[in-house]
Protein backbone atom coordinates (compact mmCIF):
# COMPACT_ATOMS: atom_id res chain seq x y z
CA UNK A 1 0.00 0.00 0.00
CA UNK A 2 1.45 3.73 -1.15
CA UNK A 3 1.45 5.78 2.31
CA UNK A 4 1.23 9.44 1.79
CA UNK A 5 4.88 10.48 2.52
CA UNK A 6 5.85 14.08 3.65
CA UNK A 7 9.34 13.67 4.11
CA UNK A 8 11.68 16.69 2.82
CA UNK A 9 13.76 15.04 0.44
CA UNK A 10 14.04 12.35 -0.93
CA UNK A 11 10.83 13.01 -1.29
CA UNK A 12 7.43 11.80 -2.83
CA UNK A 13 7.63 11.15 -6.43
CA UNK A 14 4.32 11.11 -8.41
CA UNK A 15 3.30 7.46 -8.57
CA UNK A 16 2.51 7.06 -12.46
CA UNK A 17 6.42 8.08 -12.84
CA UNK A 18 7.32 5.03 -10.50
CA UNK A 19 4.56 2.84 -12.52
CA UNK A 20 5.93 3.90 -15.80
CA UNK A 21 9.82 3.29 -14.42
CA UNK A 22 8.20 -0.31 -12.92
CA UNK A 23 6.87 -1.05 -16.31
CA UNK A 24 10.23 0.00 -18.53
CA UNK A 25 12.85 -1.65 -15.66
CA UNK A 26 13.71 -4.77 -17.69
CA UNK A 27 13.73 -3.56 -20.72
CA UNK A 28 13.10 -0.21 -22.35
CA UNK A 29 11.11 0.34 -25.38
CA UNK A 30 12.13 -2.72 -26.49
CA UNK A 31 16.06 -2.41 -26.12
CA UNK A 32 15.84 -5.86 -24.43
CA UNK A 33 17.69 -3.67 -21.26
CA UNK A 34 17.25 -1.39 -18.63
CA UNK A 35 18.23 2.23 -18.93
CA UNK A 36 20.80 1.50 -15.86
CA UNK A 37 22.43 -0.77 -18.12
CA UNK A 38 22.69 1.59 -21.14
CA UNK A 39 26.07 3.43 -22.22
CA UNK A 40 25.48 6.71 -22.21
CA UNK A 41 27.44 7.57 -25.50
CA UNK A 42 25.05 5.82 -27.37
CA UNK A 43 21.45 5.80 -28.30
CA UNK A 44 18.59 4.81 -27.03
CA UNK A 45 20.25 6.74 -24.04
CA UNK A 46 21.83 9.87 -26.11
CA UNK A 47 18.01 10.40 -27.11
CA UNK A 48 16.39 10.04 -23.24
CA UNK A 49 18.93 12.85 -22.31
CA UNK A 50 17.97 15.28 -24.99
CA UNK A 51 14.32 14.67 -24.23
CA UNK A 52 14.88 15.21 -20.71
CA UNK A 53 16.56 18.51 -21.39
CA UNK A 54 14.01 19.41 -24.32
CA UNK A 55 10.88 18.93 -21.83
CA UNK A 56 13.27 20.88 -18.92
CA UNK A 57 13.65 23.98 -21.43
CA UNK A 58 9.78 23.76 -22.22
CA UNK A 59 8.70 23.49 -18.79
CA UNK A 60 10.78 26.73 -17.52
CA UNK A 61 10.90 28.39 -20.91
CA UNK A 62 14.61 28.75 -20.47
CA UNK A 63 16.35 31.16 -23.15
CA UNK A 64 18.71 29.61 -26.08
CA UNK A 65 21.31 31.59 -24.12
CA UNK A 66 21.64 29.29 -20.89
CA UNK A 67 23.15 25.95 -20.61
CA UNK A 68 21.33 23.03 -18.73
CA UNK A 69 23.61 21.05 -17.00
CA UNK A 70 23.17 17.43 -15.54
CA UNK A 71 25.50 17.32 -12.60
CA UNK A 72 26.47 15.23 -9.13
CA UNK A 73 27.66 16.15 -6.20
CA UNK A 74 23.84 17.27 -4.80
CA UNK A 75 23.22 21.40 -3.86
CA UNK A 76 26.32 21.62 -1.65
CA UNK A 77 28.63 21.05 -4.72
CA UNK A 78 27.44 23.74 -5.96
CA UNK A 79 28.07 25.42 -2.65
CA UNK A 80 31.79 25.71 -3.86
CA UNK A 81 31.32 25.34 -7.60
CA UNK A 82 29.39 28.69 -7.97
CA UNK A 83 31.92 30.81 -6.09
CA UNK A 84 35.02 29.16 -8.05
CA UNK A 85 33.17 29.81 -11.41
CA UNK A 86 31.73 33.22 -10.77
CA UNK A 87 33.79 34.65 -8.95
CA UNK A 88 35.68 35.69 -12.13
CA UNK A 89 38.34 37.47 -10.59
CA UNK A 90 36.42 39.92 -8.15
CA UNK A 91 37.40 40.22 -4.73
CA UNK A 92 33.71 38.91 -3.55
CA UNK A 93 29.97 37.82 -3.84
CA UNK A 94 26.38 39.36 -2.05
CA UNK A 95 24.86 36.65 0.17
CA UNK A 96 21.18 36.69 1.39
CA UNK A 97 20.96 34.69 4.99
CA UNK A 98 17.75 33.81 5.39
CA UNK A 99 17.99 30.32 7.27
CA UNK A 100 20.40 27.19 7.22
CA UNK A 101 20.54 26.01 3.82
CA UNK A 102 22.08 30.28 2.58
CA UNK A 103 24.15 29.86 6.00
CA UNK A 104 25.43 26.72 4.64
CA UNK A 105 25.93 28.05 1.26
CA UNK A 106 27.94 31.32 2.90
CA UNK A 107 30.03 29.30 5.16
CA UNK A 108 30.91 27.51 2.16
CA UNK A 109 31.94 30.54 -0.18
CA UNK A 110 34.13 32.15 2.43
CA UNK A 111 36.15 29.32 1.61
CA UNK A 112 36.86 31.36 -1.98
CA UNK A 113 36.54 34.81 -2.08
CA UNK A 114 35.09 37.68 0.71
CA UNK A 115 31.31 36.93 1.47
CA UNK A 116 29.38 40.03 2.30
CA UNK A 117 25.53 39.65 3.86
CA UNK A 118 23.25 41.68 1.28
CA UNK A 119 20.56 41.14 4.05
CA UNK A 120 19.87 38.82 7.17
CA UNK A 121 16.29 37.64 8.55
CA UNK A 122 18.35 36.91 11.53
CA UNK A 123 16.62 39.65 13.51
CA UNK A 124 13.16 38.34 12.90
CA UNK A 125 14.05 34.40 13.85
CA UNK A 126 14.44 34.07 9.85
CA UNK A 127 10.89 34.09 10.02
CA UNK A 128 10.37 36.10 7.48
CA UNK A 129 12.50 36.74 4.18
CA UNK A 130 13.83 40.83 4.53
CA UNK A 131 12.08 42.95 1.93
CA UNK A 132 14.69 44.53 -0.50
CA UNK A 133 14.04 48.09 0.34
CA UNK A 134 16.51 47.15 3.68
CA UNK A 135 19.44 45.50 1.34
CA UNK A 136 22.91 46.88 1.07
CA UNK A 137 24.18 45.19 -2.19
CA UNK A 138 27.71 46.06 -3.67
CA UNK A 139 27.63 46.71 -6.91
CA UNK A 140 30.87 45.52 -7.84
CA UNK A 141 29.79 42.07 -6.37
CA UNK A 142 30.29 39.09 -8.48
CA UNK A 143 26.93 38.12 -8.03
CA UNK A 144 24.20 37.79 -5.60
CA UNK A 145 23.49 34.28 -4.18
CA UNK A 146 19.41 33.91 -2.42
CA UNK A 147 17.86 30.38 -1.50
CA UNK A 148 14.92 30.89 -2.75
CA UNK A 149 12.87 28.01 -0.14
CA UNK A 150 14.42 27.35 2.95
CA UNK A 151 13.48 23.83 2.91
CA UNK A 152 14.45 23.29 7.34
CA UNK A 153 12.62 27.03 7.99
CA UNK A 154 9.86 26.64 5.63
CA UNK A 155 10.30 30.44 4.31
CA UNK A 156 10.18 31.01 1.26
CA UNK A 157 10.47 34.24 -1.56
CA UNK A 158 7.37 35.29 -3.40
CA UNK A 159 9.46 37.55 -5.40
CA UNK A 160 12.75 37.96 -7.49
CA UNK A 161 15.12 40.08 -6.32
CA UNK A 162 16.33 42.83 -8.47
CA UNK A 163 20.05 43.37 -8.64
CA UNK A 164 20.96 45.28 -11.42
CA UNK A 165 23.43 44.37 -13.82
CA UNK A 166 24.82 42.03 -10.83
CA UNK A 167 24.17 38.39 -11.61
CA UNK A 168 21.61 36.81 -9.77
CA UNK A 169 22.27 33.21 -8.05
CA UNK A 170 19.58 30.88 -6.61
CA UNK A 171 19.54 27.88 -4.94
CA UNK A 172 15.95 26.36 -6.42
CA UNK A 173 16.67 23.17 -4.18
CA UNK A 174 13.22 22.51 -2.34
CA UNK A 175 11.14 25.10 -5.09
CA UNK A 176 12.14 24.13 -8.58
CA UNK A 177 9.30 23.78 -10.83
CA UNK A 178 6.60 24.56 -8.37
CA UNK A 179 6.10 27.42 -10.33
CA UNK A 180 6.52 29.52 -13.65
CA UNK A 181 10.06 31.80 -13.05
CA UNK A 182 11.26 33.86 -15.44
CA UNK A 183 14.77 32.09 -15.78
CA UNK A 184 16.06 35.63 -18.06
CA UNK A 185 16.35 37.49 -14.20
CA UNK A 186 18.67 35.14 -13.13
CA UNK A 187 22.56 33.99 -13.86
CA UNK A 188 22.20 31.17 -12.67
CA UNK A 189 20.39 28.41 -11.11
CA UNK A 190 20.56 25.02 -9.29
CA UNK A 191 18.75 22.66 -7.17
CA UNK A 192 19.55 18.69 -5.81
CA UNK A 193 16.93 16.72 -7.59
CA UNK A 194 15.48 14.62 -4.48
CA UNK A 195 13.05 17.21 -3.37
CA UNK A 196 10.75 18.67 -6.54
CA UNK A 197 12.32 16.93 -10.06
CA UNK A 198 13.09 13.18 -9.05
CA UNK A 199 15.80 10.51 -7.11
CA UNK A 200 19.03 11.85 -5.50
CA UNK A 201 22.26 11.71 -7.55
CA UNK A 202 21.24 14.31 -9.93
CA UNK A 203 21.79 17.94 -9.56
CA UNK A 204 20.60 20.22 -12.44
CA UNK A 205 22.24 23.75 -13.03
CA UNK A 206 20.44 26.32 -15.13
CA UNK A 207 23.34 28.78 -16.22
CA UNK A 208 23.95 31.89 -18.38
CA UNK A 209 26.30 31.29 -21.40
CA UNK A 210 28.39 33.90 -20.33
CA UNK A 211 28.75 33.36 -16.86
CA UNK A 212 31.18 30.05 -17.86
CA UNK A 213 34.54 29.87 -18.73
CA UNK A 214 36.90 31.89 -16.23
CA UNK A 215 36.68 29.56 -13.17
CA UNK A 216 39.25 30.38 -10.04
CA UNK A 217 42.33 29.19 -11.20
CA UNK A 218 43.32 25.56 -9.62
CA UNK A 219 39.36 24.40 -10.32
CA UNK A 220 39.10 20.66 -10.44
CA UNK A 221 38.14 19.52 -14.05
CA UNK A 222 35.21 18.03 -12.13
CA UNK A 223 34.09 21.52 -10.91
CA UNK A 224 34.88 23.62 -13.67
CA UNK A 225 31.01 24.35 -15.70
CA UNK A 226 33.14 24.81 -18.91
CA UNK A 227 33.75 21.35 -18.76
CA UNK A 228 30.05 20.08 -18.50
CA UNK A 229 28.86 22.27 -20.81
CA UNK A 230 31.25 21.89 -23.30
CA UNK A 231 30.18 18.05 -23.22
CA UNK A 232 26.89 18.56 -23.14
CA UNK A 233 27.09 16.88 -19.45
CA UNK A 234 28.89 13.54 -20.99
CA UNK A 235 32.36 14.48 -20.28
CA UNK A 236 32.32 11.70 -17.24
CA UNK A 237 29.64 9.17 -16.77
CA UNK A 238 26.32 11.05 -16.07
CA UNK A 239 23.76 9.62 -13.48
CA UNK A 240 21.71 7.82 -16.58
CA UNK A 241 19.09 6.53 -14.24
CA UNK A 242 18.65 10.02 -12.36
CA UNK A 243 18.12 11.56 -15.36
CA UNK A 244 15.76 9.50 -16.72
CA UNK A 245 13.18 9.74 -14.06
CA UNK A 246 13.70 13.33 -13.77
CA UNK A 247 12.84 13.54 -17.83
CA UNK A 248 10.14 10.93 -16.66
CA UNK A 249 8.68 13.55 -14.20
CA UNK A 250 8.94 16.80 -16.88
CA UNK A 251 7.23 15.01 -19.55
CA UNK A 252 4.95 14.51 -16.93
CA UNK A 253 4.67 17.99 -15.79
CA UNK A 254 3.99 18.93 -19.37
CA UNK A 255 1.19 16.92 -20.16
CA UNK A 256 -0.60 18.02 -17.21
CA UNK A 257 -0.60 21.52 -17.94
CA UNK A 258 2.73 23.28 -17.25
CA UNK A 259 3.88 24.68 -14.32
CA UNK A 260 1.00 27.74 -14.16
CA UNK A 261 -1.47 24.46 -13.41
CA UNK A 262 1.41 23.05 -10.99
CA UNK A 263 1.38 26.55 -9.37
CA UNK A 264 -2.57 26.14 -9.40
CA UNK A 265 -2.25 22.98 -7.40
CA UNK A 266 0.50 24.03 -5.29
CA UNK A 267 -1.60 27.11 -4.07
CA UNK A 268 -4.72 25.16 -3.08
CA UNK A 269 -2.43 22.22 -0.82
CA UNK A 270 -0.99 24.84 1.02
CA UNK A 271 -3.95 27.27 1.46
CA UNK A 272 -5.83 23.94 2.90
CA UNK A 273 -2.77 23.14 5.44
CA UNK A 274 -2.24 26.84 6.10
CA UNK A 275 -5.52 27.81 6.80
CA UNK A 276 -6.39 24.55 9.08
CA UNK A 277 -3.37 25.04 11.39
CA UNK A 278 -4.30 28.96 11.94
CA UNK A 279 -7.96 28.52 12.68
CA UNK A 280 -6.92 25.77 14.61
CA UNK A 281 -5.87 27.08 18.31
CA UNK A 282 -3.99 24.09 18.11
CA UNK A 283 -1.18 23.71 15.96
CA UNK A 284 1.14 26.99 14.83
CA UNK A 285 3.13 28.03 12.23
CA UNK A 286 5.68 30.62 13.00
CA UNK A 287 6.19 32.06 9.57
CA UNK A 288 4.68 35.06 8.95
CA UNK A 289 1.82 34.69 6.50
CA UNK A 290 3.74 36.63 2.96
CA UNK A 291 6.96 34.53 3.53
CA UNK A 292 5.29 30.94 3.80
CA UNK A 293 6.75 28.07 2.16
CA UNK A 294 4.39 26.49 -0.28
CA UNK A 295 6.81 23.17 -0.31
CA UNK A 296 7.77 22.80 3.10
CA UNK A 297 5.23 23.69 6.49
CA UNK A 298 6.61 22.85 9.78
CA UNK A 299 4.36 23.53 12.77
CA UNK A 300 4.30 22.72 16.62
CA UNK A 301 1.51 21.35 18.87
CA UNK A 302 0.46 23.49 21.88
CA UNK A 303 1.89 20.65 23.63
CA UNK A 304 5.39 19.70 22.85
CA UNK A 305 5.00 16.29 25.43
CA UNK A 306 2.38 14.99 22.93
CA UNK A 307 4.79 15.39 19.29
CA UNK A 308 5.54 11.23 19.81
CA UNK A 309 2.04 10.61 20.03
CA UNK A 310 1.25 12.79 17.49
CA UNK A 311 3.37 10.89 14.78
CA UNK A 312 2.63 7.57 16.12
CA UNK A 313 -0.91 8.12 15.80
CA UNK A 314 0.07 9.95 11.96
CA UNK A 315 2.11 7.21 10.92
CA UNK A 316 -1.05 4.17 11.94
CA UNK A 317 -2.81 6.53 9.23
CA UNK A 318 -0.75 6.15 6.33
CA UNK A 319 1.12 9.81 7.28
CA UNK A 320 4.68 9.32 7.20
CA UNK A 321 8.18 11.10 7.48
CA UNK A 322 6.20 14.67 9.47
CA UNK A 323 8.89 14.70 12.40
CA UNK A 324 10.88 18.49 11.65
CA UNK A 325 14.34 18.91 10.95
CA UNK A 326 16.45 17.68 14.04
CA UNK A 327 17.69 21.59 14.03
CA UNK A 328 13.86 23.37 14.11
CA UNK A 329 11.82 20.26 15.97
CA UNK A 330 8.20 20.24 15.93
CA UNK A 331 6.49 18.59 12.43
CA UNK A 332 6.87 19.56 9.00
CA UNK A 333 4.68 18.47 6.20
CA UNK A 334 6.67 18.50 2.89
CA UNK A 335 4.00 19.03 0.18
CA UNK A 336 5.97 19.20 -3.14
CA UNK A 337 4.21 18.90 -6.35
CA UNK A 338 4.23 14.82 -6.18
CA UNK A 339 1.75 15.37 -2.79
CA UNK A 340 -1.73 14.98 -4.16
CA UNK A 341 -4.41 17.18 -2.58
CA UNK A 342 -5.89 14.15 -0.71
CA UNK A 343 -2.59 13.71 1.16
CA UNK A 344 -3.22 16.96 2.68
CA UNK A 345 -7.32 16.46 3.06
CA UNK A 346 -5.86 13.41 4.38
CA UNK A 347 -3.24 14.90 7.12
CA UNK A 348 -6.00 17.55 7.95
CA UNK A 349 -8.29 15.21 8.37
CA UNK A 350 -6.04 13.23 10.86
CA UNK A 351 -4.82 16.68 12.79
CA UNK A 352 -8.76 17.23 13.27
CA UNK A 353 -9.12 14.20 14.84
CA UNK A 354 -6.14 14.55 16.65
CA UNK A 355 -7.51 17.54 18.20
CA UNK A 356 -10.89 16.04 19.54
CA UNK A 357 -9.07 13.54 21.76
CA UNK A 358 -5.96 15.79 22.97
CA UNK A 359 -6.97 19.27 22.65
C1 LIG B 1 18.35 19.80 0.54
C2 LIG B 1 18.90 21.15 0.26
C3 LIG B 1 20.27 21.36 0.05
C4 LIG B 1 21.29 20.25 0.14
O1 LIG B 1 21.13 19.41 -0.95
P1 LIG B 1 22.12 18.17 -1.22
O2 LIG B 1 21.64 17.74 -2.57
O3 LIG B 1 21.85 17.18 -0.14
O4 LIG B 1 23.51 18.66 -1.23
C5 LIG B 1 20.69 22.64 -0.24
N1 LIG B 1 19.83 23.67 -0.33
C6 LIG B 1 18.50 23.51 -0.14
C7 LIG B 1 17.58 24.68 -0.25
C8 LIG B 1 18.00 22.24 0.16
O5 LIG B 1 16.68 22.07 0.36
Amino acid sequence: MRVFNFSAGPAILPEEVLAQAGEEMLDWHGSGMSVMEMSHRAEPYLGIQHQAEADLRALLGIPSDYRVLFLQGGAWTQFAMVPMNLLRGRPGADYVHTGIWSEKAIEEAGRFGRVRLAASSESSGFHAVPPQSGWQMDPGAAYLHYTTNETIGGVQFHWIPQTGTVPLVADMSSDILSQPVDVSRFGLIYAGAQKNIGPAGLTLVIVREDLIGTPMPGTPTMLDYRTHAQHDSMFNTPPTWAIYMAGLVFARLLRDGGLPAVAERNRAKAELLYGYIDGSGFYRNPVEPGSRSLMNVPFTLTDPALDATFLQGAERNGLLQLKGHRLAGGMRASIYNAMPLAGVEALVNYMKEFVRQHG
